[in-house]
């Protein structure tokens, strides 16, 4: 609403009776935006944070990029001091989605604006916008990869011809809970298994099907590697067949394979390594891909979301509210956030170069090298 126009506009000539036009775009370089990333461990979150300074900077804008190393309580001080000088829009891709409530409490009182980016801000009335992958989507493809790379289906989703009967062993792990996302990958993921699983296709021998179970807090590879490693010795270190694994993110993914390739497995897929699903396309899993190691990954384009993010600031800017695509979907608890949602692609062995390497996300020679 009004509120969110930017107080910059301060235009000399604004006598009493103006209360058109207050609004007014202030000078570009007047304009500075706050860019609160979660951690630079991870390299979509790089990749984010180039991009969107990078748009922003073209537009004249100024921008104070921050990464928090995932620790929540310099995520929300560097948020306070954005504020305190004198941001006049806020993207934030949060940590824990529900840690900023008086972050948030602050920019509204300052009549700032707030874009949430690709993680939603849970439980304020303070988000503003959302700019976001569809991340039940996400779900849906990961799972998708599971049942394409046990060959159930074809990557399109499709029933495969003559498909194995099974039935096929999976273990599942999903994201952190503290992050909206992770239950939306996982509702997917699940909504999308659930007839495998219910015709004893798929079976979870560990019976660790809750999200509590399977949740990784921060993400970590060492958990997931750890946690892959505890089902191993609980349930397949008998006669019981590991045939696949259900993972969210490739970080995840890797420890998972490492874990499997710790217990003689593989090394590679046509050697009997399990199935392994991922997220993100980061380069060093495109490269376990290329090598017939990690089954599948979802490529989120990144500068896609980095442009979506900076239309919304600029629209901010010109005192508009943003274009939303969706304005159902992402209840936060206290109102449902207009949201803006992206669709992802899933890489495997034989789309690489179409999806990666013809887009300029990464080169041959990356991929190649792994780095
Ligand atoms: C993002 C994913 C990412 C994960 C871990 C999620 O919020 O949407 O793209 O894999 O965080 O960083």
């Amino acid at each position: 609403g009004a509120a969110l126009v930017l107080g910059l506009a301060a235009c000399g000539g604004g006598g009493a009776g103006s209360t058109e036009g207050d609004g007014e775009a202030p000078a570009a370089e007047d304009v500075t935006v706050g860019v609160a990333m979660p951690t630079e461990t991870s390299e979509r979150w790089i990749q984010d944070g180039d991009a969107v300074k990078a748009g922003l900077e073209e537009l004249g804008y100024q921008v104070d990029l921050q990464y928090a190393g995932d620790d929540i309580p310099t995520q929300t001080q560097q948020i306070d001091s954005m504020i305190t000088a004198g941001a006049d829009v806020l993207i934030i891709a949060a940590i824990d989605g529900t840690a900023l409530s008086s972050q948030l409490d602050a920019a509204a009182a300052a009549d700032i604006p707030v874009i949430s980016y690709d993680r939603l801000i849970r439980d304020s009335e303070n988000v503003d916008f959302y700019v976001t992958f569809d991340n039940y989507a996400v779900g849906v493809a990961q799972a998708n990869g599971l049942l394409a790379g046990l060959g159930l289906t074809d990557w399109a989703g499709e029933p495969a011809e003559d498909a194995p009967e099974g039935p096929f062993n999976v273990e599942l792990f999903a994201g952190s809970l503290d992050d909206n996302n992770a239950h939306f990958f996982w509702q997917g993921a699940m909504d999308t298994l659930e007839p495998f699983m219910e015709d004893g296709t798929i079976v979870v021998p560990s019976e660790q099907t809750d999200i509590e179970q399977a949740a990784t807090l921060r993400w970590s590879q060492e958990t997931a590697q750890k946690r892959m490693e505890d089902l191993l010795t609980s349930t397949y270190s008998g006669d019981t067949e590991l045939h696949g694994v259900l993972s969210p993110y490739d970080g995840i993914s890797r420890g998972i394979i490492t874990a499997l390739q710790g217990v003689g497995m593989g090394p590679s897929l046509e050697d009997g390594l399990p199935v392994v699903t991922g997220q993100d396309a980061e380069i060093a899993s495109v490269k376990l891909i290329q090598d017939g190691i990690q089954s599948s990954t979802i490529f989120k384009d990144t500068r896609k979301l980095a442009d979506q993010s900076v239309v919304a600031v600029e629209s901010f800017v010109n005192g508009e509210e943003p274009e939303a695509n969706d304005t159902e979907t992402y209840d936060n608890g206290v109102k449902v956030v207009p949201s803006y949602l992206l669709t992802v692609d899933t890489v495997h062995a034989d789309n690489i170069t179409e999806l990666l390497v013809d887009s300029g996300y990464w080169t041959q020679d990356e991929i190649d090298e792994g780095v």
